[in-house]
């Protein structure tokens, strides 16, 4: 009998499958990229007292295409937002995005015709962070919302669509 008889069916997908996402979320690098003052706080997360090389993350990147992390950190101009929108599509997948504090999530404060309200009108958001700007603990617990979502996420180019239907249907861990 040869192995794959022996074998559940579907064993040796999901191990690849949680091993990649293990080596995913190990070590987001980040696309060096602030926009306004929450850009700060997320400079201050990679700093020593912060230390988000605990968790991998000590290299953003200067090139979206060694990237696989964008934090949208501040406000979104309309004269940025095919600027963002490039630099996400210049990123290889998988990829995640976190929108950083009210502005990015919703144009906070600043509801005219300059800012785009909310930067999910340009690209896909994986997880929202509330706050102006939010501190550097709440930016980390983003993160580790970030690790949670990817090790639940399929392989393959639908991996976000499943995802998020997972998440409707309240299946995420
Ligand atoms: Fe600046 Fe606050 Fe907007 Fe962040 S949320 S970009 S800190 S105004």
């Amino acid at each position: 009998m040869g192995i794959e008889e022996k074998l559940p069916s579907g064993i040796l997908l999901t191990s690849v499958e949680k091993l990649s996402n293990y080596a995913r979320k190990s070590s987001f690098w980040g696309a060096t990229f602030g926009l306004a003052c929450c850009a700060i706080e997320m400079m201050a997360s990679g700093g020593p007292h912060y230390d988000l090389g605990r968790w991998g993350m000590e290299v953003f990147r200067a090139s979206p295409r060694q990237a696989d992390l964008m934090i949208v950190a501040g406000r979104v101009s309309q004269k940025m937002a095919p600027v963002v929108r490039q630099i996400y599509d210049q990123m290889p997948e998988p990829r995640s995005v976190i929108s950083m504090g009210v502005c990015a999530s919703s144009g906070g404060m600043f509801n005219n015709y300059a800012i785009v309200q909310g930067v999910d009108h340009i690209i896909p958001v994986d997880v929202y962070l509330p706050g102006c700007p939010p501190r550097p603990e709440m930016l980390i617990d983003a993160i580790l919302k970030m690790r949670e979502k990817v090790m639940a996420a399929p392989l393959g180019p639908n991996g976000r669509k499943m995802l998020a239907q997972r998440e409707a249907e309240g299946k995420l861990p």
